[in-house]
């Protein structure tokens, strides 16, 4: 949606590409404020596909079918962040694509996304580009040990990465991401891991929520807290990161910014998320919008909320069997219990998610 364009009407139908829990939440936040959505996703089971009005279970490079759910639909967003660029471009010529899919091109490769930050005066873990066995070595010269070896494209749950301890075999870790071209990060002794969850509206109006401490298992999110255990500066300072990122970007819409705490409180980001994101799903309960309907009221262009924190939370993940445990939950007092409708359970796999809201 250009500056210019119209902000949408209830009754208006959003486009989502991507079907799982995170286009299943966009859609019941978008539903709630009177839109439609139809979903494009090439998984017959998506689900996002149970929620909405209308789905296209296709390819991302089916011509055809693109073109029809841009006929179909007044904006197309996106939960998925790996969207095939050429895919978001083609939608581009037909209907308005929020947020910018240069956006994606940036942020679907390691190198081009630490580059972006770094340009920004912004600090990173120190980073190498790597494209060969023997880059790799000149990279490990200069980064030192320990380090971690990343493919630029299609990590995610740290999928496409690589250990490289003092005295392990570079060689091994090459092969172990399969040879493609990556980055090698310095390893960061960090004392804990935080996101801040930050959206931006076509006024240029930014809107953070308050810092997320994140705990992951098997690399995989397990725990959320809010607020993190940041003092006051610190807090500030990781929301105005986040934020200087979503304006620089001319960002539309939700995105997350993953960010290493070191043990002198100065924080490096590690990732960004251009889209609604794990550590965010405390929002649904814990504040007076969510990050699902921040989004949708970005990308109709309808202004932002500032958001109100109900108490300290914690979000937990239900992962794979542990699914199973939902009746458990039902029972205990003050806990809001979302599942999302996934048919097989399958290890790492994320299930549903609890939160649970106190007085602080
Ligand atoms: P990523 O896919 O880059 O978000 O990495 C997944 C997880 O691996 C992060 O949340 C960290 O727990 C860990 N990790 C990634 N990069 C580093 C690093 N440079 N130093 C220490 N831990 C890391």
């Amino acid at each position: 949606m250009s500056q210019a364009s119209p902000a949408l009407r209830p009754g208006a139908t959003i486009g989502i590409l991507g079907g799982g829990q995170l286009g299943r939440m966009l859609a019941l936040a978008a539903a709630r404020l009177g839109f439609k959505c139809h979903v494009f996703s090439p998984t017959p089971d998506s689900p996002a596909f149970d929620v909405v009005h209308r789905v296209s279970c296709a390819d991302y490079t089916d011509a055809e079918a693109l073109d029809r759910f841009a006929a179909d639909v007044d904006v197309v967003t996106y939960e998925f962040e790996n969207v095939p660029a050429e895919t978001a471009t083609f939608l581009a010529a037909r209907a308005p694509v929020l947020p910018d899919p240069k956006v994606l091109a940036t942020t679907q490769d390691r190198l081009a996304e630490k580059n972006f930050i770094t340009a920004l005066g912004i600090d990173t873990a120190p980073f190498a580009d790597v494209a060969s066995p023997a880059e790799l070595e000149a990279a490990i010269e200069r980064i030192g040990r320990p380090a971690v070896l990343k493919t630029r494209r299609f990590g995610y749950d740290g999928k496409g990465q690589a250990m490289i301890e003092n005295g392990s075999d570079p060689a091994a870790a090459w092969s172990a991401v399969g040879g493609q071209p990556c980055i090698l990060e310095a390893f960061v002794p960090f004392a804990r891991e935080v996101s801040v969850v930050t959206a931006r509206d076509r006024d240029s109006t930014v809107c953070c929520f308050d810092v997320t401490e994140n705990e992951h298992r098997d690399h995989i999110l397990k725990i959320s807290r809010v607020p993190a255990a940041l003092n006051e500066g610190g807090a500030m300072q990781a929301r105005r990161i986040a934020g200087a990122i979503a304006q620089n970007f001319a960002y539309i819409g939700v995105l997350a910014v993953e960010m290493f705490v070191l043990r002198d409180g100065g924080l490096l980001v590690n990732e960004i998320a251009p889209r609604v994101h794990n550590s965010g799903h405390w929002t649904l309960d814990g504040a007076s919008v969510s990050q699902f309907e921040q989004h949708i009221r970005a990308v109709a262009g309808w202004p932002l909320q500032r958001p109100l924190r109900y108490g300290r939370i914690e979000m937990t993940n239900l992962i794979g069997a542990e699914v199973e445990d939902y009746r458990r939950w039902l029972a205990v007092p003050g806990a809001a219990v979302h599942l999302y409708g996934k048919a097989a359970v399958r290890p790492g796999r994320k299930m549903g998610h609890v939160t649970r809201v106190f007085a602080e």
